[in-house]
């Protein structure tokens, strides 16, 4: 079989521990057999961005802008411990920060649904997306501890000089706690762009829900962002693709989520979104065949797994032992930029690529072959467990089986 062609580069991010591993395995196995691949290499590893002074994140972030789409493997962010495994010169902050801010994307994360991995919710029959927006409220907050008996107001004091404006927040009669959360128009829209691009690009529906019944101006403020920049940009598109924009309040989602069939994604404020992708992820079944993308409103895409570097299988690895690590979401996340590649540079032919090795990850699983972590909670019987690297040898099998 000749290879397939490529016309522009992917920007790939290579990364840490054992999905390192999975990486250069994916790489031989699954992707330079078949096509001729032209990425442009970016080693996120915590060694060379140490080297670099995390030039090469930001180096990376550009080149995204560049050509469009990313590949990402995930890596270390550095605490104190690996402070000093690493021998760092300095706490480099999370990649994936430095590139989101940079983007000024959202993360869309999407589980994988395959046969014998079963939701614990019956009904979810088809992927939930959920949309987080990174930005500000109780992430970026401001608290304080009321000794006691007192008055908190809030207090603005426009930088043009005019008048203040104050209202009382609580006039505390004991001790108590108070919070203080803002956002900004401008990050709302973006997420809200973000959001209706990415509903667009997979042609799926859009929920979003706050709780604008409660907070008049905070919550309603995103609500109306929501509403007016569908009205001005979205409404016909969403038409003519078939698709809906629909808004409830975050109690309602929650109810309405529970029955639905799934086949939509969920855009959620920050907090909503860090407590519901938790909850979506386990009830799919599995952090391990969770993918994440990340969005611009610009049309930037960066695609990569959900989950971590998987730390301790790679100890186990470096010590020799046999691994079982799931590398189906580091596969997804080349597919996914595969076929985006394709689909920006008119390469059909990369685009049904990506089609089939998604198909032969997930025709292996159902099969009967596996790594650990799913052998663990499938609902099949007679499954074989493969280690780490059998299980990519077996999907390469099924994949030169169709092509
Ligand atoms: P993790 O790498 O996601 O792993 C947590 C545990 O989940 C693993 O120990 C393993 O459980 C299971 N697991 C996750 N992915 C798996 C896979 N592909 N196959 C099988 N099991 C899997 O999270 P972590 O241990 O908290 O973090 C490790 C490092 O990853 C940290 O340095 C963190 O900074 C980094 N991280 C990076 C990203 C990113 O780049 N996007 C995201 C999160 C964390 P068992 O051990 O029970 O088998
Ligand atoms: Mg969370």
């Amino acid at each position: 079989m000749e290879k397939i062609k490529m016309q522009t580069p992917l920007v790939e991010m290579d990364g840490d521990e054992m999905t390192r591993i999975l990486w250069k395995m994916i790489k031989d196995e699954l992707l330079f057999p078949f096509i001729d691949l032209k990425t442009e290499y970016y080693d996120l590893g915590l060694e060379y961005r140490n080297a670099t002074d995390d030039q090469v994140t930001v180096d990376s972030a550009n080149a995204t802008m560049k050509y469009g789409v990313a590949v990402k493997c995930a890596t270390i962010t550095p605490n104190a411990a690996r402070m000093t495994e690493y021998d760092l010169k300095e706490m480099w902050k999370s990649p994936n920060g430095t590139i989101r801010a940079m983007l000024d994307g959202t993360v869309f994360r999407t589980p994988i649904v395959v046969k014998g991995i079963e939701p614990c919710v019956k009904n979810w029959k088809k992927p939930i997306t959920i949309a987080r927006h990174a930005y500000g409220d109780v992430y970026k907050n401001a608290e304080m501890a009321i000794p006691g008996p007192g008055e908190v107001k809030l207090v603005y004091v426009p930088a043009d000089g005019s008048e203040a404006q104050e209202i009382t927040v609580h006039n505390f009669k004991g001790s108590g706690v108070v919070q203080g959360q803002h956002n900004l128009d401008e990050s709302i829209e973006s997420f809200a762009r973000s959001c209706f691009e990415y509903a667009l690009d997979t042609k799926q529906d859009l929920w979003f829900s706050t709780k604008d019944t409660i907070s008049k101006k905070y919550d309603h403020r995103f609500k109306d962002i929501f509403a007016d920049l569908y009205e001005s940009d979205y409404k016909e598109k969403f038409e003519k693709a078939g698709i809906t924009y629909f808004y409830t309040l975050i109690d309602d989602a929650v109810a309405r989520i529970m029955k639905a069939e799934g086949g939509f994604i969920w855009a959620c404020k920050n907090y909503d979104g860090d407590v519901m992708s938790d909850m979506v992820s386990s009830a799919f079944g599995s952090l391990a065949m969770m993918t994440s993308v990340l969005v611009s409103p610009h049309g930037y895409y960066e695609y990569e797994a959900a989950h971590g570097t998987v730390q301790r299988h790679y100890y186990k690895h470096l010590k020799g032992e046999e691994t079982s690590t799931n590398s189906v979401a580091t596969i997804f996340a080349w597919t996914g930029a595969l076929r985006k590649r394709g689909e920006m540079d008119g390469n059909k032919e990369l685009m049904e690529f990506a089609d089939k090795l998604e198909k032969a990850t997930l025709d292996t699983i159902e099969s009967g072959k596996m790594t650990k972590d799913l052998a663990l909670i499938t609902t099949m019987k007679d499954v074989t467990v493969a280690n780490s690297e059998e299980f990519i040898k077996a999907i390469r099998k099924t994949l030169e089986a169709a092509l």
